[in-house]
């Protein structure tokens, strides 16, 4: 019996844990420091911009907002956001740079 997965309609934007110093796209003041998380967003051509989670919380606000309209536009009920960060844990595992 195999388990059909859910597609994953994000697969361009994760969370990773800095191996060394990124700069903050958004703010280029920003410091995102080795060890901190921060958000990667993959454009078409395969380039990563990184963002601060000061600066990823209107971003992440926003990307809610399309997937609530999103829903509601398919005359649907999406599930309560959950905190416990079980869904992204592998998206949220150091990788390199
Ligand atoms: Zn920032």
């Amino acid at each position: 019996m195999t388990m059909a997965l859910v597609k994953n309609i994000l697969r361009h934007v994760m969370v990773e844990t800095a191996m060394k110093k990124r700069r903050c796209h958004h703010n280029a003041a920003h410091q995102i420091t080795k060890g901190m998380v921060c958000l990667v967003v993959v454009d078409e051509r395969g380039s990563k911009t990184n963002y601060c989670s000061e600066c990823a919380k209107p971003m992440l606000d926003a990307a809610r907002n399309n997937l609530m309209a999103f829903a509601v536009g398919l005359g649907i009920v999406i599930e309560q956001a959950r905190h416990d960060g079980a869904r992204i844990a592998p998206a949220s595992l150091p990788t390199s740079s």
